[in-house]
């Protein structure tokens, strides 16, 4: 449960207005202020919703004092950036020593917290290697099996004999996976 108090001084943290919040919450302007007297209860979805806005900013923080810890300046640059995007400041981070170790250190943040469940993993290198091995086999036999048989089928079984050669290339690797997952399981 998150108190009227406590949301207000999260919006002040967060330097979101009235508005903003009303928005997230998908109510009025009116409502939020109610939340915030205490006269009816914070919506639990707003609430997760803050909270985690305001872990990031803890974690964001202590970032911050592991840089200066660490004998990195503040980057000025940074500071003057209102609207930055990821790939920006990728590119900036090439040529800033301080923003370079600024993303090693975010880094390990976010391996902790994909590690603790709290942020999902996001990424082509996210995708488990079983699901990129079934997705391409499936796709090349799909295609291969319409290659392969497309001179000896009828042109409405084209589609059926590509999808029966992708089937069973998933009904293989899922064999495999099971074995692996068995095996590896005793292996432990
Ligand atoms: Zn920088």
């Amino acid at each position: 449960m998150m108190t009227g108090s406590e949301l207000r001084a999260a919006r002040e943290r967060t330097g979101f207005s009235l508005e903003t919040i009303a928005k997230m919450a998908r109510a009025t302007v009116q409502r939020v202020t109610e939340w915030e007297l205490g006269a009816r209860p914070v919506p639990a979805r707003l609430e997760r919703e803050l909270r985690e806005i305001l872990r990031q900013m803890d974690v964001g923080d202590e970032v911050e004092r592991r840089l200066i810890a660490a004998g990195f300046a503040k980057c000025a640059w940074l500071e003057q950036q209102s609207n930055l995007t990821l790939a920006a400041f990728a590119e900036h981070a090439r040529t800033c020593a301080s923003c370079a170790a600024r993303d090693r250190i975010a880094e390990e943040f976010i391996e902790r917290d994909v590690r603790q469940g709290l942020i999902p993993r996001v990424g082509v290198s996210s995708v488990s290697p079983w699901i990129t091995w079934l997705v391409c086999g499936a796709l090349v036999f799909f295609f291969v099996g319409l290659l392969a048989r497309g001179h000896n089928v009828l042109a409405e079984d084209y589609v059926r004999v590509g999808l029966l050669g992708a089937l069973a290339w998933v009904g293989l690797v899922t064999v495999i996976w099971v074995a692996a997952k068995v095996f590896l399981k005793r292996g432990a």
